[in-house]
């Protein structure tokens, strides 16, 4: 890999305007933003480039409104979110054109409400290219995307990564290359095909895999247990016996759950049992992790010296399903390791329960962080990079 590029690179930046592309792709409950998350980590690279002269054109997408104006989705409250965390004025515009003066801070409307942005359309990318003299990307949550803003206008001027795109590529790539060992990913979530990727990579690199989520229903029936009505994904249990000869042939210990938390329908108030993982009664669906594996986990977890944990062990966001994804936030938090957290979940897991200082790395990007340790190349990084 090459080196990126970062502010340093831009030279002297008094009163040159500068493109930021950021991740403000904030959750939103009644018109406000639900997880300022992601405005906290972009607040570094804001300061410091003002703090440097540069009048500084913002820019974002906010969920998926594929190339139309959605009005719930503009960027009105992320604005009035940064303006209170920032403690500086931020010029919300209704669209792509702004020309902020000096000291000036704006903030570009949706970028996804114009096609142009995810088709990657060079007109667009020209277009916000015009506003400004340098570009610095900062949005690593949008970074495995080739869109617009993320590489299209990042060609057309002199560019640099922002702080936040610099630190995640440091740290994930410091488990790329040479980690210290035992290394040891947890991965869990809804779907093992979103999945497969990234766990064939990891077994090319890891000691051992730690399974849960209702993605560890797909790899126990692969191996002949009863899995009840929980989530199997049946077009891929040949992939996952693929996966599991692989890891025997590496010397990968992968640990699938012993016993799980089981209930009719995924509600508050279902009835629920723990169960053999091996055993699930049908008319029962696995949610969660039991008790038995949140130990082993935390045994494995105990000798490792790099963790790298995406997605939940069990619908977290219920009560009585969250214990295992608790059990695990707690686990990596103990661990007496380099311990990286990547995804949406998993990152608001531990912030749930209150883990979030006890943890190095927090990544911003969940898909971005995924491809990453896939080992491959994101547009958005690539094209920071010196040749
Ligand atoms: P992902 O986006 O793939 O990381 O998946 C996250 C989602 O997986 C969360 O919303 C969880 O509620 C869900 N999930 C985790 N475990 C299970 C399970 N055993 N059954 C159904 N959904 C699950």
């Amino acid at each position: 890999m090459g080196r990126l590029r970062t502010i340093e690179d831009l030279g002297d930046l008094a009163g040159r305007r500068v493109f930021v592309r950021v991740d403000f792709n904030v959750p939103l409950e009644n018109g406000q933003v639900a997880d300022d998350t992601r405005i906290r980590a972009a607040l570094p690279t804001i300061r410091e480039l003002r703090e440097a002269g540069s009048p500084l054109v913002l820019a974002s997408h906010l969920g998926r409104p594929r190339g139309r104006e959605v009005n719930e989705l503009r960027m009105d409250p992320v604005a009035r979110r940064l303006e209170e965390l920032g403690g500086f004025e931020v010029g919300k515009m209704d669209g792509w054109i702004a020309r902020p003066g000096e000291g000036e801070v704006v903030l570009l409307e949706n970028l996804r409400f114009d096609p142009g942005e995810e088709g990657n359309d060079p007109r667009f990318a020209r277009e916000l290219a015009s506003l400004a003299d340098a570009y610095v990307g900062d949005a690593f949550g949008a970074a495995h995307r080739a869109h617009a803003s993320v590489v299209g206008v990042a060609r057309l001027l002199p560019n640099a990564a922002g702080r936040l795109m610099q630190r995640e590529v440091e740290v994930l790539s410091r488990l790329l290359e040479g980690p210290e060992r035992p290394f040891v990913a947890v991965l869990g979530g809804a779907k093992v095909s979103d999945k497969l990727a990234v766990i064939d990579a990891l077994l090319d690199r890891v000691d051992a895999v730690l399974v849960g989520g209702a993605m560890a229903f797909t790899f126990l029936a692969a191996q002949g247990a009863e899995t009840g009505d929980s989530l199997v994904e049946r077009d891929h249990l040949d992939t996952v016996r693929a996966a599991l000869d692989k890891a025997v042939r590496r010397g990968v210990v992968v640990v699938l759950p012993e016993d799980v938390v089981a209930a009719p329908e995924a509600t508050a108030d279902s009835r629920k049992e723990t169960v053999p993982a091996d055993r699930i009664p049908r008319g029962l669906k696995g949610l969660d992790v039991g008790p038995r594996t949140v130990e082993e986990f935390t045994r494995v977890l105990a000798d490792a010296r790099t963790v790298f944990w995406n997605g939940p062990m069990g619908v977290f966001e219920l009560e009585p399903f969250a214990l295992g994804t608790r059990g695990v936030a707690q686990a990596v938090a103990a661990a007496s390791a380099f311990t990286v957290v990547g995804g949406g979940d998993s990152v608001a897991a531990v912030r749930k329960f209150g883990f979030e200082d006890s943890v190095d790395h927090l990544s911003t990007g969940g898909g971005a962080s995924v491809e990453f340790l896939e080992g491959k190349a994101l547009p958005g990084v690539a094209v920071l990079m010196e040749e």
